[in-house]
């Protein structure tokens, strides 16, 4: 009796990252290669949406190319998906299954059709109706200021702006409620 309740436990629990992903998406993973801000070579860890897998793999080949610096592509797994240490990490990260931040709404990366690059210098930036400023990663405020002189920041017209736009991704920089800076998205 005791084995059986056992075996039911572990059939459930082997079916819950299944059950965590939404229906009907596929997923890829690619390995990329990357530049950091020093000049050191990194071998990169996308997971995204099998439907995205191309245009990032293009992307990311010109980023290299041309020495674009991304500090460090891990998957959000290794972070225990917990996507707060990630961006704290500055860690470039697309699939992560989780709610808008404040919101009940599936986020993109839930659908892996979104990627957050070099996070920690390109903050997401919103109000709350008091007016309070809301920063992601709460350690990303200095980088808030765009004006100011900083490595990794992402602007619009810059190489990864341009790649991402071409390849038909939005820019999070370019909403107007919010400013997501690290955030491209595809439409799916
Ligand atoms: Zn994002």
């Amino acid at each position: 009796m005791k084995r059986i309740t056992v075996t039911i436990l572990w059939s459930f629990l082997a079916l819950l990252p299944l059950a965590a992903q939404p229906a009907g998406i596929v997923l890829d993973t690619l390995t990329v290669k990357h530049i950091d801000g020093n000049g050191v070579t990194h071998e990169g860890t996308i997971v995204c949406n099998k439907a995205i897998a191309n245009d990032l793999r293009d992307i990311f080949a010109e980023l290299y190319k041309a020495k674009y610096p991304i500090e460090r592509i891990r998957p959000i797994s290794e972070y225990g998906d917990d996507d707060e240490r990630s961006m704290q990490d500055n860690n470039t990260s697309c699939y992560c299954y989780r709610q808008i931040a404040g919101s009940k709404r599936l986020s993109k990366h839930a659908q892996g059709i979104a990627i957050d690059i070099n996070p920690l210098y390109n903050p997401c930036v919103s109000r709350k109706k008091d007016g309070t400023l809301i920063v992601e990663p709460s350690t990303g405020r200095p980088y808030v200021n765009r004006k100011a002189r900083f490595p990794y920041k992402i602007k619009r017209g810059d190489l990864c702006y341009r790649l991402f736009i071409q390849h038909g991704f939005h820019w999070g920089g370019d909403w107007k409620s919010k400013k997501d800076y690290q955030h491209f998205e595809a439409d799916l």
